[in-house]
């Protein structure tokens, strides 16, 4: 260690008030708190500072449309926000709100330096408007036809088809999304900041070494920097929901104005807390605290050009890093609500253990800016095999064996001092946020104690009396190894620090304790640390995240279709079958199903192939006449109704293992049977 003490300010990006937390935003939160945990661990004081992010149009016409104040749908969010982070056991000093009185004074601060620097001008701005709502249209209200490809039905900013960027003026027939109406073409006074004027400083100010990762510092330079910055276009007319500008009534601050002030509202609400000691001015205005900002790639030009040119303009010290990470994927593929993949942090606790998603993410976290891919599989195979197999294990394999550790440490062969050594390496991979590195550095001094405990065979021992020394010492170097392992995995996983404290009676507080060995100790209770990932409830998890079957046509008279106009043709068509017994009909068995996956087969003219779940691990194939009917993905997620016990049948593309009961004469006349709500996959149809 370095021996001085670091003071460190940390913050992850303000989520915004308009949804809940997903696993997406998990990859910063969980590894801000790991790196904020890390350093509070070799001594330093880091405080863990975030807030929601709670102003603009799409928070004001949200809480319109649920008829509430937005004060009451942005307090209802935080707290929701708050609980499941709380779930993965993120630790803020303070989690605060944008729209707070501190925000506002320090917007006004910020701002009348930007004024005293010369660095607002006014310009007129022609925006769409909603005569009905009475509300300036951001992009994203606006819909019409794309004027590059002529594609209907497309945003205001880009074409989802030929991928073309445009202004929402430029849409044929725009359309507002919010009325429905046909905007109007109005024009307002904006306010912008002539960022271009401190492009020398951004240019010199990214540069530096050690301040952004190299791609991200030379995407800025060949990208922004390298041209003229255009002004920043930082207030929007009446109505929005924010802070008006004291000098420009009826304009408010454009909410990403005041999204990174809200680091600074929400520590100075810190600071007031009753019992706290912490001044403001110590923090925010104190060039010996480094300032560390953990953000995605999709909001680097916010943070690493808008943000420092503010604080620079009113004379704050500036971020001493700014750390970029990429997107989750899951399966490869971006989230995805019908295949069940966008899973909400709050479903994943109903399920799994948080312990399994933070080690998982840091396994797979490196310091570049990459895409992390959660993959279901190798989560389940990673946990058991790492967390269970080789950590977990040290202790379940010995714990029980002895009450205490031997006075003396017993020679292990160097292997307690080589991984006391291997300290530093993991400090210098967590430092780096190479978190990837740090668990595979860990993971081997896991290995390495597994083959001692291989090699020595204590539960060999424990059935020799004449060997009882000999196991407690065996015990006693296996349980240091454990405890210097647990030590380094504390920031990821608190949990297993904090039973582990309970196991071995003794502090784990402290990056040094896994220097010096742990001697004559009375061990704990030995309990359960942590089981293995079960499938079947990460199963049910992607299960509640997918959305619920569409409905069944309800059963009304007066439908569509009158019970009267219903003729005889279909029944002449297909007269009706000999007569069968109750124990024919009870031969086939028909279960309820959920159609997990549906996809073409290429070749095939009339085919589908289905995978269905019956619940739990039961799945089936089934190929399906259907294809004229269906497209796939109005199948997959829906219940259906399938015959369960028929032989399984090889067919020209696979076997098939069932059939999908459906009604109809064939061709594009098929319609495929489904339960009403309520029904679940595994259900006989009786
Ligand atoms: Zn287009």
């Amino acid at each position: 260690m370095t021996g001085s003490t670091r003071r460190l300010l940390v913050t992850s990006a303000l989520p915004y008030a308009n949804g809940h937390i997903h696993l997406g935003h998990l990859v910063e939160y969980l590894q801000t708190d790991v790196w904020v945990r890390f350093q509070n661990l070799r001594g330093n004081r880091a405080t863990y500072i975030c807030a929601d992010d709670t102003h603009g149009t799409a928070i004001m016409m949200r809480a319109r449309q649920e008829g509430r104040s937005e004060a009451e749908l942005v307090a209802a969010m935080s707290e929701a926000h708050q609980r499941d982070f709380a779930g993965f056991q993120i630790r803020f000093d303070h989690y605060g709100s944008t729209n707070s009185d501190h925000s506002r004074k320090l917007c006004e601060r910020i701002w009348a330096s930007l004024r005293g620097a010369g660095l607002i001008k006014e310009r007129e701005v022609t925006q769409l408007y909603d005569a009905e709502a009475k509300v300036f249209l951001a992009d994203r209200f606006v819909k019409g036809t794309c004027p590059k490809c002529g594609t209907p039905d497309q945003y205001g900013d880009s074409c989802e088809k030929c991928s073309s960027t445009y202004s929402a003026q430029d849409l044929i027939d725009p359309v507002s999304t919010l009325s429905g109406s046909k905007p109007e073409v109005r024009s307002s006074p904006h306010l912008f900041v002539e960022i271009e004027k401190l492009r020398p400083f951004l240019t010199e100010w990214t540069q530096e070494p050690g301040r952004l990762q190299p791609e991200i510092a030379n995407y800025l330079k060949g990208h922004f920097l390298a041209e003229e910055l255009r002004d920043w276009d930082v207030s929007r007319p009446a109505p929005y929901f924010g802070f008006e500008i004291p000098d420009a009534p009826g304009h408010y601050w454009y909410v990403w104005f005041d999204a990174p002030i809200g680091y600074m509202g929400s520590t100075a609400e810190w600071c007031e807390k009753p019992g706290n000691a912490e001044r403001f001015e110590d923090l925010w205005q104190n060039e010996a605290v480094e300032i560390h900002h953990f953000i995605g790639k999709d909001i680097v030009y916010f943070h690493t050009l808008f943000w420092p040119a503010m604080l620079k303009a009113s004379g704050f010290p500036l971020p001493k890093r700014v750390q970029v990470h990429g997107m989750l994927t899951v399966n490869g593929e971006k989230m995805s609500k019908s295949r069940g993949t966008f899973v909400l942090a709050s479903t994943y606790l109903k399920h799994l253990d948080p312990s399994y998603l933070r080690y998982y993410y840091m396994a797979k976290l490196g310091s570049r800016v990459e895409d992390l891919d959660l993959n279901l599989e190798e989560l389940v195979a990673k946990v058991n095999s790492d967390l269970v197999g080789k950590v977990v294990n040290l202790a379940s394999r010995t714990a029980r064996f002895v009450t205490e550790l031997s006075p003396s440490y017993p020679d292990d062969g160097g292997l307690f001092a080589s991984a006391a050594a291997a300290g530093d390496e993991i400090a210098d991979a967590y430092e780096s946020c190479d978190f990837a590195r740090a668990m595979r550095t860990i993971m081997a001094l896991a290995d390495r104690a597994n083959e001692l405990v291989d090699q020595k065979q204590p539960w060999a021992l424990k059935k020799q009396p004449e060997k009882l020394g000999e196991l407690r010492d065996v015990c006693t170097i296996i349980l240091n190894l454990y405890r210097q392992i647990v030590v380094y995995l504390t920031p990821v996983l608190p949990q297993l620090a904090e039973q582990s404290r309970a196991l071995l009676g003794a502090p784990l507080q402290s990056w040094e304790e896994a220097k010096t060995p742990l001697l004559s100790v009375k061990l704990g209770e030995f309990s359960h640390l942590m089981q293995r990932v079960d499938p079947k409830k990460l199963e049910a998890m992607i299960e509640e995240s997918k959305p619920e079957a569409p409905p069944a046509a309800p059963v009304t008279e007066g439908a569509a279709t009158p019970a009267l106009a219903d003729d005889g043709a279909a029944l002449a068509a297909e007269p009706l079958a000999a007569e069968c017994s109750i124990d024919d009909f009870t031969k086939v068995d028909l279960r309820v199903a959920r159609v997990i996956n549906a996809e073409h087969i290429p070749e095939a003219n009339k085919l589908l192939k289905l995978t269905v779940s019956l619940g739990g691990d039961t799945t089936r194939t089934i190929f399906a006449g259907i294809k004229a009917a269906y497209a796939p993905e109005q199948l997959i997620g829906r219940l259906v109704v399938v015959v369960a016990n028929l032989a399984p049948r090889k067919m020209k593309f696979g076997v098939s293992e069932g059939m999908v009961v459906a009604a109809g004469a064939g061709g594009k006349e098929v319609y495929v049977l489904s339960p009403d709500s309520g029904a679940k996959p595994g259900h006989r149809v009786h």
